[in-house]
């Protein structure tokens, strides 16, 4: 029988990640705006993975599909692990990233190079039909940059300096982000356990 995984976000851009990644999946992807659901809950966790399961639990409660979502945000080191789970509600929900980018710009201005670092947390947690919850959990390191710089990707993006790349993750290729960010790594450890339990073998 095909599975169908809802993916609860209203995000585009983790939306066109995460379809790519659980491409091979084998499994029916639906955005929660194509299976004509909403998650209004709150997210009042206090890691990331506290606000995946609430996400997760939230759509899993109005549908009988296995529900996957992804707690993430930028955590820099300088500003003392913010914006953290704050990362979308950092300065406010409809404030642009243009204008939040430059906000942490500005604040790490006086940081020296080695005091620039920051990283991409990514929590997900799937929700099977029975109730079961996985967790699974990936990080991506970087530097916060002096400038904003490309247009891929969406968020922080403009401001992540990899410096294996030598450029932002808004202007690496979405195929090569996914090969090495935060969600790509927690999206391909879910995958490992979600192929092992649907083959039938116990790996929770
Ligand atoms: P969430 O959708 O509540 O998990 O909030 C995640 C927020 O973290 C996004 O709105 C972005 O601000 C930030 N974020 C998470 N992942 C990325 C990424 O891959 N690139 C840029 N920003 C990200």
């Amino acid at each position: 029988m095909e599975q169908t995984i809802i993916f609860a976000t209203g995000n585009e851009g983790k939306m066109r990640e995460v379809r790519l990644i659980l491409a091979d999946l084998g499994m029916e992807i639906m955005s929660m705006k194509e299976a004509g659901v909403s998650c209004d809950a709150e997210e009042n966790g206090r890691t990331f993975r506290e606000n995946a399961e609430i996400k997760a639990r939230a759509v899993w409660e109005q549908t009988g599909h296995i529900v996957l979502a992804d707690d993430s945000g930028l955590v820099v080191d300088y500003l003392g692990g913010e914006p953290g789970i704050y990362s979308a509600r950092y300065m406010g929900e409809e404030t642009s990233y243009e204008i939040k980018n430059q906000a942490i710009i500005d604040r790490v201005k006086d940081a020296k190079e080695n005091e620039r670092t920051a990283r991409f947390v990514s929590a997900i947690a799937a929700v099977l039909p029975d109730g079961t919850i996985l967790h699974t959990e990936g990080t991506v390191e970087g530097l916060i940059a002096s400038e904003p710089a490309g247009t891929g990707g969406f968020g922080y993006d403009p401001i992540f300096y990899l410096p294996e790349y030598g450029m932002t993750s808004a202007e690496i290729p979405i195929e090569k982000k996914n090969e090495i960010s935060h969600r790509g790594k927690a999206l391909e450890a879910m995958k490992v356990k979600l192929k092992s339990l649907f083959s039938g073998e116990e790996d929770r």
